[in-house]
């Protein structure tokens, strides 16, 4: 009696905690892990790739969480040979992973996990800070924008699923597959002019336009929303109680008009909460879960969703397929004929 009290007690007080801070904390140790598995990651790829075949630290399989076309063209494969392929295996875990987060949690690997998310929101942060707001372009030129992503998601999503069997084993068994990670490494050490300026310009966008990457060209972001629509969370509104101060709009990082509907629907929603946490009448607006059957206190949905995707992680990680089967003499290999100016074959 005493001990379900006491747990009861403790439920109610983490169900207290401010979700915007809890979120940010997500974010923060989702970029720290992406941050020590990158600096682990160069310190490998700069040894094996002088030659080094016995380097100092071992490759971290994580890195290829940043693969997500080798890991679609992965799952392609699983699904067309019935071979699970251990050449990438930690990067269709993790593909397959977000993939049944936002299936559970909406697109909110987006809005609690994704470093590239967590910068972003950073950036238009500090757009904020320096001019008082961010831009906000006109709907006749959002809702085209919006689009884009969903186009580069259909050309990719073309592209891949129209490979057959023999296609996909060439490229997961490939050259270029196997030095994949390296290469996009040195896309940064070794930066074109034209690829820093298109960064500088995404960069220069976030800091102006409010999730800029996010909202409207990550191909990866859009796959997550459409995939998010079949999940049984909501975030909802209870018009009785609501007094039409539209905080919860203002709040809303996707410009969803939250104030306006009875539930949250769209699959540009990603599950910040920012709404819930805005709103000043408690409480007006929930997370639902099946169909307005239950409530979740808005942090207990956010510690769900870390626990989901971490929790998976870790056990695949120990149970699981997890470290790439790539020898390191293939990789020195490939990447000294890369040294010499030969492009890996597909
Ligand atoms: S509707 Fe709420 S949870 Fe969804 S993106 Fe907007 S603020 Fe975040
Ligand atoms: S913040 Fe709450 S009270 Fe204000 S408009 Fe939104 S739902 Fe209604």
């Amino acid at each position: 009696m005493d001990a379900s009290r006491t747990l009861r007690g403790i439920a109610d007080r983490v169900g207290r905690w401010p979700v915007g801070r809890v979120r940010r904390a997500s974010q923060l140790l989702s970029s720290l892990v992406s941050l020590a598995i990158g600096v682990r990651f160069a310190l490998w790829a700069e040894q094996v790739s002088s030659g080094n075949l016995h380097p100092s630290v071992s490759r971290p399989a994580g890195v290829e969480g940043w693969l997500p076309i080798s890991a679609l063209v992965s799952l392609r494969h699983w699904i067309a040979t019935g071979e699970y392929n251990l050449a990438r295996p930690a990067g269709l875990a993790i593909f397959l992973t977000i993939l049944g987060v936002s299936l559970l949690f909406k697109k909110g690997f987006c809005g609690w996990l994704c470093p590239i998310g967590f910068l972003t929101e950073l950036l238009g942060a500090a757009g904020r800070w320096a001019l008082g707001r961010n831009l906000k372009p006109p709907k006749a030129l959002d809702y085209p924008l919006r689009s884009l992503k969903y186009l580069l998601l259909g050309f990719f999503l073309l592209a891949i699923l129209g490979m057959d069997g023999r296609a996909t084993t060439a490229f997961v068994y490939g050259d270029y597959n196997a030095v994949a990670d390296i290469l996009m490494l040195r896309f940064f050490t070794r930066i074109s002019p034209t690829a820093l300026g298109v960064l500088l310009f995404l960069a220069g966008a976030a800091f102006f336009v409010r999730g800029f990457w996010c909202r409207y060209l990550c191909p990866y972001g859009a796959l997550l929303g459409i995939l998010g629509l079949a999940s049984p969370t909501r975030i909802v509104r209870r018009g009785e109680s609501c007094i039409a101060c539209r905080k919860c709009s203002r709040a809303c990082p996707a410009g969803i008009p939250v104030d306006r509907v009875a539930e949250v629907r769209s699959d540009e929603c990603i599950g910040c909460l920012d709404c819930v946490a805005a709103c000043p009448v408690r409480p007006t607006l929930e997370v639902s879960v099946v169909r307005r059957r239950w409530t979740v206190k808005p942090v207990w949905w956010g510690l769900a969703l870390m626990a989901t995707f971490w929790g998976a992680l870790l056990l695949i990680r120990a149970f699981g397929p997890w470290q790439s089967s790539i020898p390191n003499e293939r990789v020195a290999g490939i990447m000294a004929d890369v040294r010499a100016g030969r492009v890996p074959s597909h």
